[in-house]
C-alpha cells in the first residue's frame, strides 16, 4: 500500500468520530488474534503485500473509508438483514450486496487474482479483515425491522445510545483495555483442536450462528438503561465472537498465503 494511502488512513483515524461495526477495538481484536494464529510464511507474504501495515490496523480501514464518496457503494457489505425463521438462501439479495456476499467474494477474488468488486489486493485482505469481523457480530445479521438492532433505543450507564452500538462498542470499551490486552485475555488457553473445529466451518455458518445468537442481545429484562447486569449476561458471547472471528480470519488467510 502507498504511504499516501497510509497517511490519509491515520487522517481517518483521528478523524472518525462515528462508530461502525464491531468499532476501532472491535476490529483490532479481531487483527490481533488472526495475528496469533497465522503462519510464519503466511505473515512474511502478508507482511509484504501491505507494506508492513499490520491486520490490527487494516481491521478499520473499511471504516475509514466510508467518509470516502468513491466507496460509498460499499456501505451495504458490512452487514446482512434475514428475518426471522428465514435463512441467507431464502431471502431476496440485496442488490448492493451483504457481508456474506462481500467475504465470499473476496475470497474468491484473492484465490484468483482478479480484482472486480475492490480495486487491488492490499484492498482485498484489509475488507477481509474488516468484513470476517463484522460477520461475527450478532447484530450484523439483523433484523429489518430494527436495522440491526440500531433503532432501538437503549441507554448505557445512563448514556443514550442503541442496541447496535453496545455491541459493536460499548461492552468493549466499558472493560477499559488495549485492544492487545483485550486480544491477550480472549486468546488464552484456545487449544489446537478447538482451532480446527472452528476453521472447518464456512461463511454461511458463522451467519447462521450470528443470526442464532443475536436473539441474546434483546434480552435486557424491564429496564433500557443496560449495565452490569447485561455486561455480566453478555460478555462471555463477546469474548467467543471476537476470538473466533480471528482464528477463523487466519484460517482463511493462511490456505491464501501460507
Ligand atoms: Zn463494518
Amino acid at each position: 500500500m502507498e504511504r499516501k494511502n497510509l497517511v490519509l488512513v491515520s487522517i481517518a483515524l483521528v478523524c472518525s468520530m462515528q462508530l461502525f461495526a464491531w468499532g476501532k477495538t472491535g476490529h483490532r481484536v479481531v487483527g490481533y488474534v488472526a495475528q496469533q494464529h497465522i503462519s510464519k510464511k503466511a505473515h512474511k507474504n502478508i507482511d509484504k503485500l501491505l507494506n508492513g501495515y499490520s491486520l490490527e490496523m487494516s481491521g478499520n480501514y473499511m471504516d475509514f473509508i466510508k467518509a470516502d464518496t468513491n466507496y460509498k457503494h460499499m456501505g451495504a457489505w458490512h452487514y446482512v438483514s434475514i428475518p426471522d425463521g428465514k435463512t441467507y438462501e431464502d431471502i431476496t439479495k440485496n442488490p448492493k450486496g451483504d457481508v456474506i456476499w462481500a467475504i465470499e467474494t473476496l475470497i474468491e477474488e484473492l484465490k484468483t487474482k482478479k480484482f472486480k468488486i475492490v480495486p487491488s489486493e492490499e484492498f482485498a485482505v484489509m475488507a477481509l479483515v474488516h468484513f470476517v469481523g463484522d460477520l461475527h457480530q450478532p447484530l450484523h445479521v439483523g433484523l429489518p425491522e430494527d436495522k440491526g438492532g440500531n433503532s432501538i433505543k437503549v441507554e448505557f450507564f445512563g448514556d443514550k445510545t442503541n442496541l447496535h452500538r453496545v455491541w459493536d462498542s460499548d461492552l468493549i470499551e466499558h472493560q477499559g483495555l488495549s485492544y492487545t490486552e483485550w486480544g491477550g485475555h480472549i486468546n488464552r488457553g484456545v487449544d489446537r483442536l478447538q482451532v480446527l473445529e472452528w476453521q472447518s466451518t464456512t461463511v454461511r455458518d458463522w451467519a447462521a450462528e450470528s443470526q442464532q445468537l443475536r436473539t441474546q442481545c434483546y434480552d435486557f429484562g424491564n429496564s433500557t438503561n443496560l449495565k452490569y447486569e447485561y455486561i455480566y449476561r453478555h460478555m462471555g458471547t463477546v469474548e467467543k465472537r471476537l476470538e473466533q472471528a480471528g482464528v477463523r480470519l487466519a484460517g482463511i488467510l493462511n490456505e491464501l498465503y501460507g
